[in-house]
């Protein structure tokens, strides 16, 4: 999955006292887009801080990746350097090398929630860097803000041999197999987002509730939650209109005829997983046999 970058790990300790290095990676935000070298293929390139001509903005620390340490230029123009544009970070689906596509979906998210914490959303005021965690701090009122980040569920939903397989509506281009998913909501745990988003999503009712793995996912600054379930009563499906165009009972052998790609995602991991043969309830049947 796109957080697996070994042998290489982002360590995303705060450092506020770190300074920029010639060879740190420098991120510039605009528009949510992100400025990176234009390269054949899909390779990821940031400007380097020691070939970047604008030092006198404000530069936060973000995180490293091994020894690289990446910097945000928090400032609000479009910023201009030979070779390099703005670019949509959705290119982090099919670019390398790894560790720069998940540095820039994981920058995508942080330098997000920076600009949008300028000012207090109590009293207005300007907002300052706390010196010990990453937080903004009101100076006036004593607000503080963390980064936020969304809690979500994939679900895998099974029934015998079979997987619940989705497509969005209103995303011409999404591709056939996609899992049931959602935002966890004010209130609820995580497990009663899983049976609240099969219920709303396919009309399903679910049991058997078995959380899998987790992943970050900075596109969306959401925590994704995978869990697999088991239908539970009728499997007829009742799409609710305007969020999915079809959601579809697949075999193994169905999945992987339709859909053969890779494991960026949580969501292809858990679906060709299922093809693959795996049966979250295998030892629990065989135990009840
Ligand atoms: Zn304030």
């Amino acid at each position: 999955m796109i957080q697996d970058i070994s042998p290489k790990t982002l360590d995303n300790l705060y450092r506020p006292e770190a300074v920029p290095e010639p060879d740190s990676a420098v991120i510039c935000l605009h528009d949510g887009k992100i400025l990176m070298r234009e390269t054949e293929g899909n390779e990821i390139m940031f400007p380097s801080f020691g070939d970047f001509p604008y030092r006198d903005r404000e530069f936060i620390y973000l995180f490293r990746i091994d020894e690289e340490m990446y910097f945000f230029c928090d400032c609000s123009e479009k910023l201009t350097l030979e070779g390099f544009s703005y670019q949509e970070p959705n290119i982090f689906r099919s670019a390398a090398p790894a560790d720069k596509a998940y540095a820039l979906v994981t920058a995508r998210h942080i330098c997000s929630w920076y600009t949008k914490e300028k000012f207090c959303g109590e009293c207005g005021a300007s907002m300052v860097h706390d010196t010990k965690e990453r937080m903004m701090r009101c100076p006036v009122c004593g607000n503080t803000v963390y980064p936020v980040v969304s809690p979500a569920v994939i679900t895998g939903v099974v029934n015998g041999d079979r997987l619940l397989v989705t497509k969005y509506a209103g995303r011409p281009g999404a591709r056939r197999a996609a899992l049931i998913a959602g935002f966890n909501e004010v209130g609820e745990t995580i497990e009663q987002t899983v049976k609240r988003e099969v219920m709303e999503e396919a009309g399903l009712n679910v049991t058997d509730i078995r959380y899998y793995k987790s992943q970050p996912w900075g596109i969306s600054g959401s925590l994704l939650f995978g869990f697999w379930c088991r239908v539970d009563g009728s499997d007829e499906v009742s799409l609710n209109d305007g969020e999915l165009a079809e959601a579809v009972w697949m075999t193994r052998q169905e999945i992987l005829d339709s859909y053969p790609e890779g494991n960026i995602s949580l969501t292809s991991e858990m679906t060709l997983l299922f093809a693959g043969g795996f049966d979250p309830y295998g030892e629990t049947e065989r135990e009840e046999s």
